[in-house]
């Protein structure tokens, strides 16, 4: 990074044509890249004002509006102005080319505002990563919880559980300074205790079956069945707009293609993979071993049969009925009596893509309502605290680790050794303690300008 005491500035909205564009300066020259090209002293602190924007040579560039934080209430906890312009790329242009010219200034690194909040102090750094899942968020369920770590719902949990470390981890260390006075054996058993029932609540913490992990990464589903059975057509239907291509020769599908939809709040990543078949083509081969993998790592499967066989199935494709498998009956327009009501002992969905029936009217219809019940089921969060990155899961795992050797352990000194290590490993999460080597990636995600 250059040197921390240079000013920053760029673009904060999108690039493009827009009705408004944003550009925000940060650090000690922001004043007087006000005054520069307002030609005029900054407006009062927090007041927005209208400002005619000078060029170099004193032709007005554009109207804007022009407001000034002075730190540390700003963001970024430094002297932050914004300039309001109109959304036009040569108005953002004929700006840029000014501040480009002004002594000790320069153009942000992506993240990089958000870094100087973290460095003031303005925000920690799971309050970064959540940040970073707001602006990424596609749905409303991504929303709420990023907006929860955001706010610091998990900051504050973990910062309650470090402090109660250190103060225990005081107590030991008390008992280490006057030996002479001896452990009670009584207070000891009551610190084990303490420390036992905190391991308890990480480990209940830790098994959440990483809802928030999967809520952040989107419900991955792969659609699995013989070829031609339908399931391109499924797909599209449920996307509705042509993602695979569908046609009447079996083995089309010969790579995964992938839709990201959302259903009901929650992000569901689909799959679509080649037929499960016997294949002599290598190509085609290729795309079932990946369809077979992608099985196995999907947190859902639809397993899709054809009606026009019905009450023949596929034996590949029962063979994967499983508790993560949705069995779906497709052609449902060609089923003749005695209609399926379960494969395997699971309840089937009848679906048609080519009528539409269990599929049309996303939301409500069947094959989309078991869906979305299955995606709820996986990543909806109560009112407590979720986990959301695997870096925090191995924080508090190694949080955990600790604490279970502090439990055991017989003297304070190891006792209080254990301790200090279960305290650094949850000051990780937040960034109390040693975290230079994540921030380059945690600031990585953002976008320059924010
Ligand atoms: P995939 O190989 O499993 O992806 O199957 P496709 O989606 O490519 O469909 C194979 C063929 O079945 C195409 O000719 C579709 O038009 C036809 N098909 C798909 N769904 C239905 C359905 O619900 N009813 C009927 N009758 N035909 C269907």
């Amino acid at each position: 990074m250059s040197a921390p005491d240079s000013t920053i500035y760029a673009l904060a909205t999108a690039p493009g044509r827009s009705g408004v564009a944003i550009v925000r300066v940060s650090g000690a020259e922001a004043r007087n890249v006000i005054a520069h090209v307002t030609r005029r002293d900054p407006p009062r602190p927090r007041v927005a004002s209208l400002r005619r924007i000078f060029g170099d040579d004193d032709a007005p560039i554009d109207d804007a509006l022009v407001l000034f934080f002075a730190g540390p209430n700003s963001f970024t906890g430094e002297d932050l102005a914004e300039l309001h312009l109109h959304g036009g790329p040569a108005v953002i242009a004929a700006l840029l080319r000014m501040l480009r010219k002004m002594t000790n200034c320069r153009l942000a690194e992506a993240g990089e505002f958000t870094r100087r909040a973290f460095h003031n102090n303005k925000l920690d750094l799971a309050q970064v990563e959540g940040l970073a899942d707001l602006v990424a968020a596609e749905t409303e369920a991504q929303r709420r919880q990023a907006l929860r770590q955001a706010e610091g719902a998990p900051s504050r949990l973990y910062e309650s559980w470090r402090a109660w470390l250190l103060r225990t981890l005081a107590r030991v260390e008390a008992f280490i300074d006057f030996p002479d006075e001896g452990l009670p054996d009584q207070l000891m058993r009551s610190i084990d205790g303490e420390i036992a029932e905190l391991a308890g609540e990480l480990s209940r913490h830790l098994d959440d079956s990483h809802r928030g992990e999967i809520l952040r990464d989107g419900l991955t589903v792969a659609i699995l069945g013989a070829p031609n059975v339908g399931k391109s057509s499924i797909l599209n239907r449920l996307a509705q707009r042509e993602a695979a291509i569908t046609s009447a020769i079996a083995g089309t599908t010969r790579d995964v293609i992938e839709v990201r939809m959302d259903l009901g709040g929650y992000p569901v990543t689909i799959a679509d993979t080649a037929g499960l078949r016997e294949s002599a083509d290598e190509i085609e081969r290729e795309g079932i071993t990946r369809a077979l993998a992608r099985a196995e790592h999907a947190d859902l499967k639809l397993l899709v049969f054809d009606g026009g066989d019905w009450p023949r199935i596929d034996a590949e494709t029962a063979k994967l009925v499983d508790d993560r498998a949705l069995c779906v009956v497709n052609k449902a327009d060609l089923l003749r009596e005695p209609e399926p009501i379960a494969i395997e002992g699971r309840a089937v969905i009848k679906v048609s893509a080519r009528t539409g029936l269990g599929l049309s009217g996303l939301g409500l219809s069947g094959l989309a309502a078991a869906l979305t019940e299955a995606a709820e089921a996986r990543m909806a969060a109560g009112e407590g605290v979720v986990l959301t990155r695997a870096r925090h899961r191995a924080a508090l795992e190694a949080c955990h680790q600790a604490l279970l050797r502090a439990e055991a352990a017989g003297l304070p000194e190891l006792k209080a050794e254990d301790l200090r290590l279960a305290a650094r490993a949850l000051g990780k999460i937040t960034g109390r303690v040693d975290v230079e080597d994540v921030l380059d990636l945690i600031f990585k995600e953002f976008c320059i300008g924010k």
